[in-house]
């Protein structure tokens, strides 16, 4: 667990992470490195809130000084419900789809951006994933639905599962698309899965029946910590290749780095600060 202040008594920063819980986040590490790495004399704290404080507790950091938050479960519809602009990065600039959570702030401008989907994108680069594959998306949270315009709009073959199944009917309604939804999360025949669920924070077990997947597939989980998230764990136990979510935060700290500062962000750095 990692040092963070509850909202209400948070100390003057330049920048912030907003979550509940947000212990575990390692953002406050990667940008703090990121900074002594650039020659910047800026601090980042984390900061417990939840959804209902959240505008309160922005208004605080702005108050104080602060110049931009990142913005973690469960607080990224918040976000995007705060902010009174939503695009840039996110939106044309990159060619990315339009966000529908904002996971970065700028509090001068009060513009909100989701770093989250070019970032995931990065990490499958990374991750030696070019092409497009066959791919299970599980969860409909934020991260799970910014994700799954980007796939769509790249044109991915898609299917999705979440534990409340009508969220990913209402998406489909919302934005006139037509995505395989399942009624169990099932791996067969899947070149990728990710695992865009909150399950890797708390540790649940989805029950995935790894036998069943091919063996050559990838799994990614969005989350990381101190022990492997458990559905990766259990993948890796059936011989699958997997991948945790820390050089997507990575790349999209880096990505909120930029926005914020118009420099380029020390990429290496920032990865060896939380590998
Ligand atoms: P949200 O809170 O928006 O969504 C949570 C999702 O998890 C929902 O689909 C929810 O299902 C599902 N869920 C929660 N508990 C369970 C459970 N016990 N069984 C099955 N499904 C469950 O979260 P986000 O989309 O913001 O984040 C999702 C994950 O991605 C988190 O682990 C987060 O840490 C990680 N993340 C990592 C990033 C990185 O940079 N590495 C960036 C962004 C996110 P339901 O709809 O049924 O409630």
């Amino acid at each position: 667990m990692n040092k963070f202040f509850e909202w209400q008594e948070s100390p003057e920063c330049d920048f912030a992470v907003l979550g509940s819980p947000v212990g575990h986040s390692l953002s406050p590490a990667m940008h703090s490195a990121a900074y002594a790495a650039a020659g910047l004399d800026l601090d980042y704290i984390a900061i417990q809130c939840e959804p209902d404080d959240f505008p309160a507790a922005l208004e605080r950091l702005s108050s104080q000084g602060c110049q931009g938050v990142n913005v973690t479960v469960p607080n990224k519809f918040a976000a995007y419900e705060w902010a009174q602009s939503h695009g840039g990065l996110a939106g044309e600039d990159v060619g990315a789809a339009p966000t529908v959570s904002v996971n970065t702030i700028c509090l001068d401008s009060g513009a909100g951006i989701s770093t989250d989907e070019p970032g995931f994108m990065a990490s499958l680069r990374a991750f030696g994933i070019l092409r497009k594959k066959k791919t299970l998306l599980l969860g409909a949270g934020g991260s799970a639905q910014a994700l799954a315009l980007r796939l769509l709009k790249d044109e991915w073959p898609l299917t999705v599962w979440n534990r409340t199944s009508s969220k990913w009917d209402d998406f489909c309604d919302q934005r006139g698309v037509d995505i395989p939804i399942l009624d169990q999360p099932d791996p067969t025949d899947f070149e990728l899965i990710i695992n865009a669920t909150s399950t890797g924070l708390t540790q649940t077990s989805l029950g995935i029946e790894w036998s069943k997947a091919d063996p050559s597939a990838h799994v990614v989980d969005l989350a990381y910590g101190e022990r492997l998230p458990v559905l990766l764990a259990e993948a890796r136990t059936a011989g699958l290749k997997v991948h945790d979510g820390r050089q997507m935060l990575m790349e999209q700290g880096a990505l909120s780095f930029e926005w914020w500062l118009d420099i380029a962000a020390p990429r290496a750095d920032m990865l060896k600060a939380i590998s």
